[in-house]
C-alpha cells in the first residue's frame, strides 16, 4: 500500500475528527475481520504521518460492544502505524479524579464479556502478554502533551476497568471497582488493548474523564453530563494530539514491538496457509523469518 502512517489515532465519543490535520487520503479498508468503524483518513499533523479513525463510526453509530476492534486495528496495522492512542470518555471512580481532567491509565480490568478478544484462533494459538497493557514510554509521551498543551489537568497512571455497556454500571459495581483501586471506568479499552499487543503496537489511552461514576451521589452520570463535558473538553484533546504528534517518536523498552517473540505456540508449519493470509501483516514476519515456517 502506497498511502502510510506511523502514528494511529483512534477517536472515541466527543473525537470524531482532527483540527489542523492535513488530509491527504481516506480510505475505506476490507480486512479479513470485516470493515472498520469509519473511513481511514491518513494525512499529516505536527509533521507526522497520521492516521486517524472514529471509533464510533460516522454520527456515533457504533455500541462500545458493536465497534469492529479487530477491523480497526488490523487496517491500522496494514499502513505501517506502529503506535496507537486510544482517546476515550470515562467516568471517575476516585475523588482527585475530576471531571473535565485528563487520565493517562496505566493498567486495566477486563469486565466484558462478549466481544471478538484475538486475532488469533482457527489452528494458531498464541498468547502474548498483558502484564502492562499500556506502553510505558508512549503513555507518558501522552501525559507530557497533555501537560504542555492543556490547562485542564492530568492524571498520569491508574487503572481503567472496561465493562461491557452499553449501559452505564450499576452503584453496587461503581462500589465494587472502587474497592479494586480503579481510577476510570470505559467502555472501550477492550479488546482494543488485546488487539494492539497481538498487534505489536505500542498503545496508550489519553481518557477525558467526563463524570464521576454513580457511586459519586451528586449527579448520576448521563449522557447529557457526559457530552457536555466532552464538549468542553474538545478543542484541549485536539491540542493534546497535535502537540503529541510533534515529539520526536518515543524510545520504547517494553518490547511492544516484538510481543509476539514467544508468544504463538502453534508450530508454525502446522498453521494452515489461509490462518496465515488471515493474520496478515499482524504475524507477517513470524511466517517469513521462523525458519521451519
Ligand atoms: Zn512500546
Amino acid at each position: 500500500m502506497s498511502v502510510g502512517a506511523e502514528l494511529g489515532i483512534v477517536g472515541g465519543s466527543g473525537l470524531y475528527e482532527l483540527p489542523g490535520f492535513e488530509q491527504a487520503a481516506t480510505l475505506r479498508p476490507d480486512t479479513p475481520y470485516g470493515v472498520p468503524s469509519s473511513d481511514i483518513v491518513v494525512g499529516t499533523l505536527g509533521g507526522r504521518s497520521v492516521a486517524f479513525i472514529a471509533r464510533h463510526g460516522a454520527g456515533h453509530r457504533l455500541a462500545p460492544h458493536e465497534v469492529p476492534y479487530a477491523a480497526n486495528i488490523y487496517a491500522l496495522k496494514s499502513l505501517g502505524v506502529t503506535r496507537l492512542l486510544s482517546v476515550s470518555a470515562v467516568g471517575s471512580l476516585q475523588e482527585q479524579v475530576a471531571p473535565r481532567t485528563f487520565c493517562v491509565p496505566d493498567n486495566l480490568i477486563d469486565r466484558t464479556v462478549a466481544r471478538e478478544r484475538s486475532f488469533f484462533g482457527n489452528g494458531a494459538v498464541a498468547h502474548v502478554s498483558l502484564a502492562d497493557p499500556f506502553c510505558p514510554a508512549f503513555s507518558a509521551q501522552v501525559v507530557e502533551a497533555a501537560l504542555s498543551a492543556s490547562e485542564l489537568g492530568v492524571t498520569a497512571g491508574g487503572t481503567y476497568v472496561c465493562i461491557e455497556g452499553p449501559q452505564f454500571s450499576t452503584r453496587a459495581e461503581s462500589e465494587l471497582f472502587r474497592g479494586w483501586g480503579a481510577s476510570v471506568i470505559g467502555m472501550t479499552a477492550f479488546p482494543e488493548a488485546r488487539l494492539a499487543r497481538e498487534a505489536e503496537l505500542c498503545y496508550a489511552c489519553l481518557a477525558m474523564v467526563t463524570d464521576y461514576d454513580v457511586w459519586h451521589t451528586e449527579e448520576d452520570v448521563s449522557v447529557e453530563l457526559v457530552v457536555a463535558n466532552l464538549l468542553a473538553m474538545a478543542s484541549d484533546v485536539a491540542g493534546i494530539v497535535a502537540a503529541l504528534a510533534s515529539l520526536d517518536s518515543h524510545t520504547c523498552d517494553a518490547g511492544c514491538g516484538h510481543a509476539l517473540d514467544d508468544a504463538i505456540i502453534t508450530a508454525p508449519e502446522a498453521i494452515a496457509k489461509d490462518v496465515w493470509e488471515r493474520l496478515g501483516p499482524v504475524a507477517e514476519r513470524y511466517r517469513h523469518e521462523r525458519p521451519t515456517a
